[in-house]
C-alpha cells in the first residue's frame, strides 16, 4: 500500500460487531474478563486501548516502523524516551531543538543524572566529536525550529552506527509524508501529534516509532509503567487527522513555496528561511533525504520590533499563536513568544532578531493567503 491508502486502512478494518467504517472511540478504563486470568485482549486502559491500538498501528505504517507507542503530548513521549537512559548516560543533542525539548533536558532530566552536550547537528563531524564511551543517544531535530536548518540524517545515523549509539529524530516539522527518519537509519522518530499529524490544532500528542525490538520493548514497559499515555478520544481525533495528512502536507508544501516566492520579491522582506528555495544551504540535502519542504516559513523582515509587531497584529487569515502545522495558517514571534526561555545573546547567535517572524502556512486558497500578507506587510510603513 502507497502512503494515503495506509493512511486510511492501516488499523482500520470495519469493525466486527456492527460494519462501522471508522474504528470506534473505545472510551473505557477497564475491560470485563470472562474469568480470572484471562482476557480478550485488553485489561487496563492504560496498558492498551482499542483504538489508542489502531492509531498507533496506522502511524507506525506511515514511518516504516514496526511499532509506534502513543503518548498524551510530545513532551510526555520525549520525557518517556529519557526514562530508557541511566544516570551517568551521555546523550548528544541539536543546540536549537524545541524549547520545551531543552527545558526537559536541561532542568530535569540533567538532575536525574544525564548528561548532555548540544552541537551544532548541520555538521555531523561535530555530533562524531562529541561521542564519549558513555554516549547512548543522539537527538536531532531537522529542520530546526525557527530557523530550518537541515542536518544529515544519514551521516549522522552512520556516527551513531559505529559507537552503538540509538539516534532519534523528532520528525514534527516534516511529518512522515515528507520525511521518514528510520529509512535512513535512525532508531526512534517522534512527533508532537499535536501539530501536522492531528492537523487540526484541536488535539495535543505525541508518539514514538521504532523498529528496534529491543527499543520497542522498553518503550512499550515505559509507555504504561510511566503511564503518559494518549487517551481513546484524543487517539480518535488524531487518527481522523491521520486519513488526509498526505493531503493537507502536499497543499502545505505548496503553499508554504508560493508564500515564500511572494516574500522573496517584497521590499518589506529582508530574508526569507524556506528549505523549498533553491538558496537555502540545507535544499539540495533535503531533498536527497525527504519527499518535500514543509509548510513552515520563516521570514526577517525589514523593520524594527515595532514594524514586526505590528506586522504580526495585521494579518487577519494568519492567527496569532504559537504552535504550528494546523489547517489554518499561523504566525508568531519567535523572540517574545516561543524562543523567550531562550537566553537573549543565544537568540542573536542563532538569528532570532526582534524583525524574526515564523508562519505555518496553512491550506487555504493561498491567493487569499497571499493577499493577507500583502496588507499586513503594507501596514509596518
Ligand atoms: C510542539 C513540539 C514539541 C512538543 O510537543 P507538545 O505536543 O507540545 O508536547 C516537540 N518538538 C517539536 C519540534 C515541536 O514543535
Amino acid at each position: 500500500m502507497r502512503f494515503n491508502t495506509k493512511s486510511i486502512h492501516v488499523g482500520q478494518e470495519p469493525e466486527e460487531k456492527t460494519g462501522a467504517v471508522v474504528v470506534p472511540i473505545f472510551q473505557t478504563s477497564t475491560y470485563a474478563q470472562p474469568e480470572v486470568g484471562q482476557h480478550k485482549g485488553h485489561e487496563y486502559t492504560r496498558t492498551s486501548n482499542p483504538t489508542r491500538d489502531a492509531y498507533q498501528e496506522c502511524i507506525a505504517s506511515l514511518e516504516n516502523a514496526e511499532e509506534a507507542y502513543a503518548f498524551g503530548s510530545g513532551m510526555a513521549a520525549i520525557s518517556t524516551i529519557m526514562t530508557l537512559f541511566k544516570a551517568g548516560d551521555h546523550i548528544i543533542s541539536g543546540d536549537d531543538v524545541y524549547g520545551g525539548t531543552f527545558r526537559v533536558f536541561d532542568k530535569i532530566f540533567k538532575d536525574f543524572g544525564l548528561d548532555f552536550t548540544y552541537v551544532d547537528t548541520t555538521d555531523p563531524k561535530r555530533v562524531a566529536e562529541a561521542v564519549r564511551p558513555e554516549t547512548k543517544l543522539v537527538w536531532l531535530e531537522t529542520p530546526t525550529n525557527p530557523m530550518l536548518k537541515i542536518s544529515d540524517i544519514r551521516a549522522i545515523a552512520a556516527v551513531c552506527q559505529d559507537k552503538d549509539i540509538f539516534l532519534g529524530v523528532d520528525n514534527t516539522f516534516m511529518s512522515p509524508f515528507n520525511q521518514r527518519p528510520l529509512d535512513l537509519g535512525a532508531d526512534m522518530v517522534m512527533h508532537s501529534t499535536t501539530k501536522y499529524i492531528g492537523g487540526h490544532s484541536d488535539v495535543v500528542g505525541g508518539v514514538v516509532c521504532t523498529n528496534n525490538k529491543s527499543v520497542g520493548e522498553k518503550l512499550k514497559f515505559a509507555q504504561n509503567a510511566m503511564g503518559a499515555v494518549m487517551g481513546p478520544f484524543d487517539a480518535w481525533l488524531t487518527l481522523r487527522g491521520l486519513k488526509t495528512l498526505g493531503l493537507r502536507m502536499e497543499r502545505h508544501g505548496q503553499n508554504a513555496m508560493a508564500v515564500a516566492k511572494f516574500l522573496v520579491e517584497h521590499p518589506a522582506v529582508e530574508e526569507v528561511i524556506y528549505p523549498g528555495l533553491p538558496d537555502h544551504p540545507g535544499h539540495e540535502l533535503q531533498k536527497q533525504q525527504g519527499h518535500g519542504f514543509g509548510g513552515m516559513v520563516s521570514i526577517r523582515l525589514a523593520t524594527d520590533l515595532a514594524g514586526a509587531k505590528k506586522f504580526c497584529a495585521s494579518t487577519k487569515l494568519f492567527f496569532l499563536a504559537e504552535s504550528l502545522g494546523g489547517v489554518e495558517s499561523l504566525l508568531e514571534h519567535p523572540a517574545i513568544m516561543t524562543h523567550a526561555s531562550v537566553p537573549e545573546d543565544v537568540r542573536a547567535e542563532l538569528g532570532i532578531s526582534d524583525s524574526f517572524v515564523r508562519l505555518s502556512v496553512g491550506v487555504e486558497h493561498i491567493d487569499d493567503l497571499i493577499s493577507d500578507l500583502e496588507q499586513a506587510l503594507g501596514a509596518i510603513g
